[in-house]
């Protein structure tokens, strides 16, 4: 799962989890690339050589965490991540678009994304901010 649109030549995250500091749960690691594509001001980032872990929990404030406990919050990032957010408006899926609404009432967005993944089209390594593949997001 999730390994849609691994780059090549890219530092794959390792699937070691961590726990969230904050909230506990196992979170998986997440590549520094990601990060740089969500940070608010990414020039002034100086955390590089640590590891990050992204903490996908809804109620959680934290969307990043180091091996060092240095945690990034929501409102450290620019993207408002769906799953975190109580906005119909905010996006599940980023590499398309696909906001929670659309998600939940049009099922063309799934099979659009479920295709499009098939075929290496996302680009969820940086456009996700989990880093990874957001099918496991949409609802069941
Ligand atoms: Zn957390």
């Amino acid at each position: 799962m999730g390994e849609c649109c691994s780059l090549e030549g890219e530092i794959k995250p390792s699937n070691t989890k961590r726990e969230c500091p904050i909230c506990g749960d196992k979170s998986l690691s997440v590549p520094l690339k990601t990060i740089l594509h969500h940070i608010n001001r990414a020039w002034d980032f100086k955390f590089k050589d640590q590891r990050f872990y992204y903490c996908r929990n809804a109620k959680c404030d934290v969307v990043y965490f180091s091996t060092a406990d240095f945690i990034i919050v929501k409102s450290d990032i620019r993207t408002a991540i769906g799953i975190k957010e109580q906005s119909d408006d905010a996006l599940i899926c980023f590499c398309f678009g696909v906001s929670k609404i659309d998600a939940a009432t049009d099922k063309n967005a799934k099979d659009f994304v479920i295709r499009q993944t098939k075929t290496s089209m996302c680009s969820c390594q940086t456009a996700n901010p989990s880093g990874r593949c957001c099918l496991k997001d949409f609802p069941k």
